[in-house]
Protein backbone atom coordinates (compact mmCIF):
# COMPACT_ATOMS: atom_id res chain seq x y z
CA UNK A 1 0.00 0.00 0.00
CA UNK A 2 1.78 3.10 -1.29
CA UNK A 3 0.37 6.91 -0.83
CA UNK A 4 0.08 6.95 -4.73
CA UNK A 5 -2.17 3.40 -4.69
CA UNK A 6 -4.26 5.38 -1.87
CA UNK A 7 -4.54 8.86 -4.34
CA UNK A 8 -6.38 6.05 -6.72
CA UNK A 9 -8.63 4.29 -4.31
CA UNK A 10 -9.99 7.61 -2.82
CA UNK A 11 -11.36 8.13 -6.19
CA UNK A 12 -13.24 5.01 -6.49
CA UNK A 13 -14.52 6.58 -2.73
CA UNK A 14 -15.57 9.39 -4.15
CA UNK A 15 -17.76 7.42 -6.65
CA UNK A 16 -19.23 5.50 -4.14
CA UNK A 17 -20.09 7.92 -1.54
CA UNK A 18 -20.23 10.88 -3.62
CA UNK A 19 -19.08 13.92 -3.79
CA UNK A 20 -20.22 15.92 -0.20
CA UNK A 21 -19.25 12.82 1.45
CA UNK A 22 -16.42 12.62 -0.14
CA UNK A 23 -15.21 16.05 0.83
CA UNK A 24 -16.14 16.21 4.20
CA UNK A 25 -15.57 12.70 5.41
CA UNK A 26 -12.71 10.88 2.76
CA UNK A 27 -10.33 13.78 1.53
CA UNK A 28 -9.32 15.03 4.82
CA UNK A 29 -7.78 11.56 5.53
CA UNK A 30 -4.20 11.16 5.34
CA UNK A 31 -2.96 7.46 4.75
CA UNK A 32 0.06 6.75 7.29
CA UNK A 33 0.85 2.90 6.93
CA UNK A 34 0.13 -0.77 7.12
CA UNK A 35 1.29 -2.32 10.14
CA UNK A 36 -0.15 -6.04 11.22
CA UNK A 37 -3.09 -5.87 8.98
CA UNK A 38 -3.94 -2.26 10.62
CA UNK A 39 -4.16 0.44 7.94
CA UNK A 40 -3.87 3.59 9.93
CA UNK A 41 -5.01 7.44 8.95
CA UNK A 42 -4.19 10.17 10.37
CA UNK A 43 -7.70 12.58 10.78
CA UNK A 44 -8.03 16.49 11.56
CA UNK A 45 -10.16 15.62 15.09
CA UNK A 46 -11.11 13.27 17.17
CA UNK A 47 -15.07 13.75 16.12
CA UNK A 48 -13.92 12.95 12.73
CA UNK A 49 -11.95 10.45 13.39
CA UNK A 50 -15.06 8.76 15.16
CA UNK A 51 -17.83 9.51 12.40
CA UNK A 52 -15.54 8.07 9.56
CA UNK A 53 -14.42 4.77 11.60
CA UNK A 54 -18.53 3.90 12.21
CA UNK A 55 -19.49 5.35 8.75
CA UNK A 56 -16.75 4.43 6.54
CA UNK A 57 -14.84 2.13 7.69
CA UNK A 58 -16.08 -1.14 6.17
CA UNK A 59 -16.03 0.99 2.70
CA UNK A 60 -12.23 1.88 3.01
CA UNK A 61 -11.74 -1.72 4.06
CA UNK A 62 -13.18 -3.08 1.05
CA UNK A 63 -11.75 -0.96 -1.10
CA UNK A 64 -8.43 -1.70 0.20
CA UNK A 65 -8.54 -4.95 0.05
CA UNK A 66 -10.36 -5.31 -3.53
CA UNK A 67 -6.96 -3.31 -4.33
CA UNK A 68 -4.84 -6.05 -3.26
CA UNK A 69 -3.85 -4.71 0.64
CA UNK A 70 -3.89 -7.25 2.81
CA UNK A 71 -5.75 -5.36 5.95
CA UNK A 72 -7.98 -6.95 8.75
CA UNK A 73 -8.71 -3.36 10.27
CA UNK A 74 -8.54 0.32 9.65
CA UNK A 75 -7.74 2.82 12.76
CA UNK A 76 -7.85 6.26 12.51
CA UNK A 77 -5.66 8.74 14.92
CA UNK A 78 -5.53 12.46 15.63
CA UNK A 79 -1.98 13.62 14.46
CA UNK A 80 -0.39 16.47 16.04
CA UNK A 81 1.16 17.48 12.97
CA UNK A 82 -1.84 17.26 10.88
CA UNK A 83 -3.53 20.58 10.78
CA UNK A 84 -6.81 21.03 12.23
CA UNK A 85 -9.70 21.79 9.57
CA UNK A 86 -12.04 24.89 9.93
CA UNK A 87 -14.93 23.64 11.31
CA UNK A 88 -17.02 24.37 8.65
CA UNK A 89 -15.79 21.27 6.65
CA UNK A 90 -17.73 19.15 9.11
CA UNK A 91 -20.84 19.38 7.55
CA UNK A 92 -24.73 17.24 8.21
CA UNK A 93 -23.51 14.08 7.36
CA UNK A 94 -25.42 12.48 4.00
CA UNK A 95 -27.37 9.77 5.32
CA UNK A 96 -29.65 9.86 8.42
CA UNK A 97 -27.36 8.93 11.13
CA UNK A 98 -30.58 8.67 13.78
CA UNK A 99 -32.12 5.99 11.79
CA UNK A 100 -31.23 2.58 13.43
CA UNK A 101 -30.39 0.29 9.97
CA UNK A 102 -33.12 -2.11 8.91
CA UNK A 103 -32.83 -5.23 8.37
CA UNK A 104 -31.75 -5.47 4.58
CA UNK A 105 -34.12 -8.75 3.81
CA UNK A 106 -37.07 -6.82 5.03
CA UNK A 107 -37.80 -3.93 2.36
CA UNK A 108 -39.88 -1.43 5.03
CA UNK A 109 -41.35 1.11 3.05
CA UNK A 110 -41.55 4.41 4.65
CA UNK A 111 -44.92 4.55 6.89
CA UNK A 112 -47.55 6.52 4.88
CA UNK A 113 -49.08 9.55 6.69
CA UNK A 114 -52.92 8.55 6.99
CA UNK A 115 -54.00 12.37 6.69
CA UNK A 116 -52.57 12.12 2.97
CA UNK A 117 -55.35 10.66 0.80
CA UNK A 118 -57.55 12.01 -2.32
CA UNK A 119 -59.80 12.57 -0.28
CA UNK A 120 -58.04 15.46 1.66
CA UNK A 121 -56.67 16.64 -1.50
CA UNK A 122 -58.18 19.90 -2.64
CA UNK A 123 -57.96 20.57 -6.52
CA UNK A 124 -57.69 23.74 -8.45
CA UNK A 125 -56.64 24.86 -11.16
CA UNK A 126 -52.66 25.21 -10.58
CA UNK A 127 -52.57 21.31 -9.34
CA UNK A 128 -55.24 19.78 -11.27
CA UNK A 129 -53.18 17.95 -14.08
CA UNK A 130 -50.93 16.57 -11.67
CA UNK A 131 -54.04 14.82 -9.37
CA UNK A 132 -55.79 13.44 -12.66
CA UNK A 133 -52.49 11.27 -13.82
CA UNK A 134 -52.47 10.77 -9.73
CA UNK A 135 -55.28 8.72 -9.96
CA UNK A 136 -54.65 7.34 -12.80
CA UNK A 137 -51.79 5.63 -11.47
CA UNK A 138 -53.80 4.72 -8.70
CA UNK A 139 -56.32 2.63 -10.46
CA UNK A 140 -53.39 0.10 -10.98
CA UNK A 141 -54.60 -0.66 -14.50
CA UNK A 142 -52.27 -0.86 -16.90
CA UNK A 143 -48.74 1.06 -16.96
CA UNK A 144 -49.61 3.78 -19.88
CA UNK A 145 -47.56 6.59 -18.98
CA UNK A 146 -43.88 5.65 -16.80
CA UNK A 147 -42.32 6.96 -15.03
CA UNK A 148 -44.98 9.48 -13.90
CA UNK A 149 -42.95 12.63 -12.38
CA UNK A 150 -44.47 15.40 -10.28
CA UNK A 151 -42.57 18.13 -9.78
CA UNK A 152 -43.13 21.67 -7.76
CA UNK A 153 -41.85 24.01 -5.27
CA UNK A 154 -42.30 22.96 -1.49
CA UNK A 155 -45.04 22.49 0.30
CA UNK A 156 -47.28 22.36 -3.17
CA UNK A 157 -48.65 18.88 -2.03
CA UNK A 158 -46.44 16.64 -3.51
CA UNK A 159 -45.84 14.06 -1.35
CA UNK A 160 -49.40 14.12 -0.27
CA UNK A 161 -50.12 12.85 -3.45
CA UNK A 162 -47.74 10.18 -3.22
CA UNK A 163 -49.36 8.74 -0.26
CA UNK A 164 -52.79 9.00 -1.50
CA UNK A 165 -51.60 7.27 -4.94
CA UNK A 166 -50.10 4.64 -2.39
CA UNK A 167 -53.60 4.55 -0.28
CA UNK A 168 -55.58 4.20 -3.11
CA UNK A 169 -53.89 1.36 -4.68
CA UNK A 170 -53.13 -0.85 -1.55
CA UNK A 171 -57.56 -0.48 -1.13
CA UNK A 172 -57.63 -1.67 -4.67
CA UNK A 173 -54.70 -3.77 -5.66
CA UNK A 174 -53.76 -5.17 -2.37
CA UNK A 175 -51.99 -7.81 -3.76
CA UNK A 176 -49.48 -5.48 -5.28
CA UNK A 177 -46.18 -4.69 -3.87
CA UNK A 178 -45.74 -0.60 -3.43
CA UNK A 179 -43.18 0.51 -2.42
CA UNK A 180 -42.97 4.40 -1.05
CA UNK A 181 -39.31 6.00 0.20
CA UNK A 182 -37.66 9.11 -0.20
CA UNK A 183 -34.81 9.40 -2.15
CA UNK A 184 -32.48 9.59 0.89
CA UNK A 185 -33.93 6.49 2.32
CA UNK A 186 -33.03 4.65 -1.09
CA UNK A 187 -29.79 6.53 -0.50
CA UNK A 188 -29.09 5.03 3.34
CA UNK A 189 -29.93 1.45 1.96
CA UNK A 190 -27.94 1.57 -1.07
CA UNK A 191 -24.81 2.59 1.19
CA UNK A 192 -25.92 0.35 3.80
CA UNK A 193 -26.01 -2.62 1.53
CA UNK A 194 -22.37 -1.87 -0.03
CA UNK A 195 -21.24 -1.53 4.04
CA UNK A 196 -22.74 -4.40 4.60
CA UNK A 197 -22.01 -6.36 1.13
CA UNK A 198 -25.45 -7.31 0.42
CA UNK A 199 -25.69 -5.66 -2.78
CA UNK A 200 -27.42 -8.66 -4.45
CA UNK A 201 -29.71 -8.56 -1.93
CA UNK A 202 -30.54 -4.97 -2.30
CA UNK A 203 -30.59 -5.68 -6.12
CA UNK A 204 -33.51 -8.39 -5.82
CA UNK A 205 -35.36 -6.81 -3.34
CA UNK A 206 -35.51 -3.74 -4.81
CA UNK A 207 -36.20 -5.11 -8.57
CA UNK A 208 -39.24 -7.21 -6.83
CA UNK A 209 -41.51 -4.18 -6.72
CA UNK A 210 -44.32 -3.57 -8.45
CA UNK A 211 -45.03 0.04 -8.06
CA UNK A 212 -42.11 1.85 -7.04
CA UNK A 213 -42.05 6.02 -5.56
CA UNK A 214 -39.44 8.16 -4.69
CA UNK A 215 -40.25 11.40 -3.48
CA UNK A 216 -37.66 14.05 -3.58
CA UNK A 217 -35.46 12.53 -5.87
CA UNK A 218 -33.02 15.34 -6.40
CA UNK A 219 -31.85 14.51 -3.35
CA UNK A 220 -29.56 11.96 -5.30
CA UNK A 221 -28.24 14.50 -7.26
CA UNK A 222 -24.26 14.21 -7.41
CA UNK A 223 -24.32 11.39 -5.60
CA UNK A 224 -22.94 9.64 -8.67
CA UNK A 225 -22.79 5.96 -7.35
CA UNK A 226 -26.74 6.23 -6.01
CA UNK A 227 -27.94 7.69 -9.15
CA UNK A 228 -26.05 4.86 -11.10
CA UNK A 229 -27.70 2.17 -8.77
CA UNK A 230 -31.15 4.26 -9.27
CA UNK A 231 -30.76 3.90 -12.89
CA UNK A 232 -30.46 0.41 -13.27
CA UNK A 233 -33.19 -0.70 -10.70
CA UNK A 234 -35.34 2.12 -12.55
CA UNK A 235 -34.60 0.30 -15.61
CA UNK A 236 -34.81 -2.89 -14.33
CA UNK A 237 -38.68 -2.33 -13.68
CA UNK A 238 -39.63 -0.24 -16.50
CA UNK A 239 -38.24 -3.54 -19.07
CA UNK A 240 -40.90 -5.59 -16.35
CA UNK A 241 -43.48 -2.72 -17.40
CA UNK A 242 -43.50 -1.87 -13.32
CA UNK A 243 -45.23 1.80 -12.22
CA UNK A 244 -42.67 4.64 -11.83
CA UNK A 245 -43.25 7.46 -9.69
CA UNK A 246 -40.78 9.92 -8.71
CA UNK A 247 -41.24 13.55 -7.12
CA UNK A 248 -38.63 16.28 -7.41
CA UNK A 249 -38.60 20.10 -6.39
CA UNK A 250 -38.29 21.06 -9.56
CA UNK A 251 -38.53 19.62 -13.39
CA UNK A 252 -36.31 17.18 -13.79
CA UNK A 253 -34.18 18.99 -16.80
CA UNK A 254 -33.37 21.49 -14.17
CA UNK A 255 -31.72 19.82 -11.41
CA UNK A 256 -28.34 20.15 -11.22
CA UNK A 257 -26.49 17.37 -11.28
CA UNK A 258 -28.06 14.51 -12.64
CA UNK A 259 -26.86 12.34 -14.64
CA UNK A 260 -27.99 13.21 -18.40
CA UNK A 261 -29.07 9.20 -18.70
CA UNK A 262 -30.56 9.63 -15.49
CA UNK A 263 -32.78 12.63 -16.44
CA UNK A 264 -33.56 11.84 -19.95
CA UNK A 265 -34.67 8.36 -18.22
CA UNK A 266 -37.14 10.65 -16.30
CA UNK A 267 -38.24 12.77 -19.11
CA UNK A 268 -39.59 9.67 -20.87
CA UNK A 269 -42.99 9.69 -18.57
CA UNK A 270 -45.40 11.89 -17.99
CA UNK A 271 -44.03 15.11 -16.28
CA UNK A 272 -46.58 17.17 -14.56
CA UNK A 273 -45.86 19.95 -12.51
CA UNK A 274 -47.95 21.61 -9.57
CA UNK A 275 -47.86 25.49 -9.98
CA UNK A 276 -47.95 27.44 -6.94
CA UNK A 277 -51.21 28.15 -5.41
CA UNK A 278 -53.65 30.51 -6.38
CA UNK A 279 -56.11 32.44 -4.31
CA UNK A 280 -58.92 30.37 -5.20
CA UNK A 281 -56.90 26.55 -4.22
CA UNK A 282 -56.12 28.63 -1.26
CA UNK A 283 -59.43 29.98 -0.26
CA UNK A 284 -60.51 26.03 -1.41
CA UNK A 285 -58.27 24.39 1.40
CA UNK A 286 -59.04 26.72 4.04
CA UNK A 287 -62.61 26.09 3.43
CA UNK A 288 -61.83 22.03 3.84
CA UNK A 289 -59.58 22.54 6.44
CA UNK A 290 -62.14 24.47 8.57
CA UNK A 291 -64.51 21.69 7.90
CA UNK A 292 -62.41 19.24 9.20
CA UNK A 293 -61.30 21.05 12.39
CA UNK A 294 -65.16 21.73 12.97
CA UNK A 295 -65.41 17.99 13.98
CA UNK A 296 -62.53 18.99 16.86
CA UNK A 297 -63.63 22.16 17.71
CA UNK A 298 -67.84 22.30 17.93
CA UNK A 299 -69.10 25.56 18.21
CA UNK A 300 -66.16 27.52 16.73
CA UNK A 301 -67.07 30.80 14.15
CA UNK A 302 -65.41 32.40 11.77
CA UNK A 303 -65.84 35.82 10.75
CA UNK A 304 -66.80 36.58 7.44
CA UNK A 305 -63.42 37.46 5.66
CA UNK A 306 -61.15 36.03 7.40
CA UNK A 307 -60.71 32.75 5.37
CA UNK A 308 -60.41 35.53 2.07
CA UNK A 309 -57.97 37.50 4.08
CA UNK A 310 -55.83 34.44 4.53
CA UNK A 311 -56.02 33.03 1.14
CA UNK A 312 -54.85 36.68 0.25
CA UNK A 313 -51.98 37.33 2.09
CA UNK A 314 -50.54 33.99 2.92
CA UNK A 315 -48.15 32.70 0.10
CA UNK A 316 -48.29 29.88 -2.18
CA UNK A 317 -47.26 26.90 0.40
CA UNK A 318 -50.10 25.17 1.49
CA UNK A 319 -48.03 24.10 4.48
CA UNK A 320 -47.28 27.83 6.11
CA UNK A 321 -51.32 28.10 5.01
CA UNK A 322 -52.68 24.73 7.14
CA UNK A 323 -49.92 26.06 10.10
CA UNK A 324 -51.33 29.29 10.32
CA UNK A 325 -54.91 27.96 10.50
CA UNK A 326 -53.75 25.37 13.14
CA UNK A 327 -52.68 28.18 15.05
CA UNK A 328 -55.91 30.17 14.97
CA UNK A 329 -58.00 27.24 15.77
CA UNK A 330 -56.01 26.38 18.57
CA UNK A 331 -55.70 30.03 20.31
CA UNK A 332 -59.35 31.16 19.28
CA UNK A 333 -60.96 27.95 21.37
CA UNK A 334 -58.17 28.74 24.30
CA UNK A 335 -59.09 32.08 24.70
CA UNK A 336 -62.71 31.09 24.11
CA UNK A 337 -63.53 34.00 21.11
CA UNK A 338 -64.49 34.12 17.75
CA UNK A 339 -62.35 34.04 14.90
CA UNK A 340 -62.81 37.39 13.53
CA UNK A 341 -60.03 39.69 11.81
CA UNK A 342 -58.23 41.28 14.90
CA UNK A 343 -58.21 37.71 16.20
CA UNK A 344 -56.27 37.27 13.10
CA UNK A 345 -53.83 39.95 13.04
CA UNK A 346 -52.97 39.57 16.37
CA UNK A 347 -52.45 35.41 16.86
CA UNK A 348 -50.72 35.45 13.04
CA UNK A 349 -48.85 38.47 13.34
CA UNK A 350 -45.66 37.07 12.90
CA UNK A 351 -46.50 34.48 10.08
CA UNK A 352 -48.15 37.66 8.04
CA UNK A 353 -45.40 39.48 8.21
CA UNK A 354 -43.20 36.87 6.84
CA UNK A 355 -45.18 36.70 3.63
CA UNK A 356 -45.45 40.59 3.35
CA UNK A 357 -42.33 40.61 1.43
CA UNK A 358 -43.69 42.50 -1.51
CA UNK A 359 -42.82 42.11 -5.19
CA UNK A 360 -42.33 45.51 -6.95
CA UNK A 361 -43.04 46.69 -10.18
CA UNK A 362 -39.32 47.97 -10.86
CA UNK A 363 -38.30 44.58 -9.80
CA UNK A 364 -40.63 43.03 -11.93
CA UNK A 365 -39.66 45.32 -15.10
CA UNK A 366 -35.94 44.20 -13.89
CA UNK A 367 -36.84 40.42 -14.30
CA UNK A 368 -38.60 40.67 -17.38
CA UNK A 369 -35.97 42.49 -19.38
CA UNK A 370 -33.49 40.12 -18.56
CA UNK A 371 -35.80 37.55 -19.43
CA UNK A 372 -36.58 38.98 -22.75
CA UNK A 373 -32.85 40.40 -23.21
CA UNK A 374 -33.92 43.80 -23.93
CA UNK A 375 -33.21 46.87 -22.06
CA UNK A 376 -34.88 48.36 -19.23
CA UNK A 377 -35.09 51.63 -20.76
CA UNK A 378 -36.81 50.08 -24.05
CA UNK A 379 -39.18 48.16 -22.07
CA UNK A 380 -40.32 51.31 -20.43
CA UNK A 381 -39.74 53.83 -23.19
CA UNK A 382 -42.06 54.72 -25.88
CA UNK A 383 -41.16 52.04 -28.45
CA UNK A 384 -44.12 50.16 -29.88
CA UNK A 385 -42.38 47.73 -31.50
CA UNK A 386 -43.62 44.16 -30.93
CA UNK A 387 -40.34 43.28 -29.25
CA UNK A 388 -40.58 45.45 -26.58
CA UNK A 389 -44.59 45.51 -26.33
CA UNK A 390 -44.83 42.04 -25.42
CA UNK A 391 -42.29 42.10 -23.11
CA UNK A 392 -43.64 45.09 -21.77
CA UNK A 393 -47.05 43.67 -21.62
CA UNK A 394 -46.02 40.38 -19.63
CA UNK A 395 -44.81 42.88 -17.14
CA UNK A 396 -47.65 45.24 -16.97
CA UNK A 397 -49.39 41.96 -16.34
CA UNK A 398 -47.26 40.72 -13.72
CA UNK A 399 -47.17 43.81 -11.77
CA UNK A 400 -51.52 43.52 -11.45
CA UNK A 401 -50.85 40.12 -10.47
CA UNK A 402 -48.23 40.38 -7.61
CA UNK A 403 -48.21 43.51 -6.49
CA UNK A 404 -51.24 45.44 -5.27
CA UNK A 405 -50.52 48.50 -7.18
CA UNK A 406 -53.45 49.94 -9.10
CA UNK A 407 -53.77 50.66 -12.86
CA UNK A 408 -53.22 54.01 -12.45
CA UNK A 409 -50.46 53.55 -10.31
CA UNK A 410 -48.71 50.63 -12.81
CA UNK A 411 -49.09 52.76 -16.10
CA UNK A 412 -47.46 56.03 -13.89
CA UNK A 413 -44.42 53.29 -13.48
CA UNK A 414 -44.25 52.38 -17.57
CA UNK A 415 -43.06 56.04 -18.20
CA UNK A 416 -46.80 57.65 -17.24
CA UNK A 417 -48.92 55.35 -19.26
CA UNK A 418 -52.43 55.90 -19.28
CA UNK A 419 -54.24 53.08 -16.77
CA UNK A 420 -56.05 51.44 -19.70
CA UNK A 421 -53.22 50.45 -21.73
CA UNK A 422 -52.41 48.52 -18.81
CA UNK A 423 -56.13 46.84 -18.88
CA UNK A 424 -55.49 46.53 -22.21
CA UNK A 425 -51.76 45.06 -22.21
CA UNK A 426 -53.20 42.60 -19.01
CA UNK A 427 -56.14 41.75 -20.98
CA UNK A 428 -53.94 40.73 -24.20
CA UNK A 429 -51.79 38.48 -22.37
CA UNK A 430 -54.71 36.66 -20.71
CA UNK A 431 -55.49 36.32 -23.91
CA UNK A 432 -52.39 34.81 -25.46
CA UNK A 433 -51.87 32.76 -22.22
CA UNK A 434 -54.86 30.60 -23.63
CA UNK A 435 -53.46 30.15 -27.08
CA UNK A 436 -49.64 30.59 -26.98
CA UNK A 437 -47.74 28.18 -25.05
CA UNK A 438 -44.78 29.49 -25.35
CA UNK A 439 -46.18 33.12 -23.60
CA UNK A 440 -47.78 30.92 -20.69
CA UNK A 441 -44.86 29.35 -20.09
CA UNK A 442 -42.88 32.59 -20.13
CA UNK A 443 -45.46 34.00 -17.74
CA UNK A 444 -45.01 30.62 -15.60
CA UNK A 445 -41.74 31.06 -15.56
CA UNK A 446 -41.04 34.47 -14.77
CA UNK A 447 -44.21 34.41 -12.00
CA UNK A 448 -41.75 31.29 -10.34
CA UNK A 449 -38.46 33.23 -10.40
CA UNK A 450 -40.22 36.32 -8.81
CA UNK A 451 -42.05 34.64 -6.28
CA UNK A 452 -39.24 32.36 -4.86
P1 LIG B 1 -44.48 18.80 -0.78
O1 LIG B 1 -44.20 17.34 -0.66
O2 LIG B 1 -44.80 19.22 -2.18
O3 LIG B 1 -43.42 19.66 -0.16
P2 LIG B 1 -46.70 18.16 0.95
O4 LIG B 1 -47.35 17.11 0.13
O5 LIG B 1 -45.93 17.72 2.12
O6 LIG B 1 -45.81 19.12 0.04
O7 LIG B 1 -47.83 19.21 1.39
C1 LIG B 1 -47.64 20.13 2.46
C2 LIG B 1 -48.92 20.20 3.28
O8 LIG B 1 -49.93 20.83 2.52
C3 LIG B 1 -49.47 18.83 3.64
O9 LIG B 1 -50.00 18.87 4.94
C4 LIG B 1 -50.57 18.60 2.63
O10 LIG B 1 -51.60 17.79 3.16
C5 LIG B 1 -51.06 19.99 2.36
N1 LIG B 1 -51.55 20.17 0.99
C6 LIG B 1 -50.83 20.49 -0.09
N2 LIG B 1 -51.60 20.60 -1.18
C7 LIG B 1 -52.87 20.34 -0.76
C8 LIG B 1 -54.14 20.29 -1.42
N3 LIG B 1 -54.25 20.55 -2.72
N4 LIG B 1 -55.22 20.00 -0.67
C9 LIG B 1 -55.10 19.76 0.64
N5 LIG B 1 -53.95 19.78 1.32
C10 LIG B 1 -52.83 20.07 0.63
MG1 LIG C 1 -42.55 16.35 0.12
Amino acid sequence: MTQEKWGQLRQRLLKTVGQNNYTTWIEPLVFSEVQDGVATFNVPTNFMGNYVSQNFADLILYELNTAGAKVQRVSFQVAANVAARPSTRVAAPETPQDTSPAPLDELQAAPLDPRFTFDSFVVGKPNELAHAAARRVSEGGPVTFNPLVLYGGVGLGKTHLMHAIAWELRARKPELNVLYLSAEQFMYRFVQALRERKMMDFKVLFRSVDVLMVDDVQFIAGKDSTQEEFFHTFNALVDQNKQIIISADRAPGEIKDLEDRVRSRLQCGLVVDLHPTDYELRLGILQTKVQQYRGSYPGLEIADGVLEFLAHRISTNVRVLEGALTRLFAFASLVGREIDMELTQDCLADVLRASERKITVEEIQRRVSDYYNIRLSDMIGPKRLRSYARPRQVAMYLSKQLTSRSLPEIGRRFGGRDHTTVMHGCKRIEELKLTDGQIAEDVEMLRRALEA
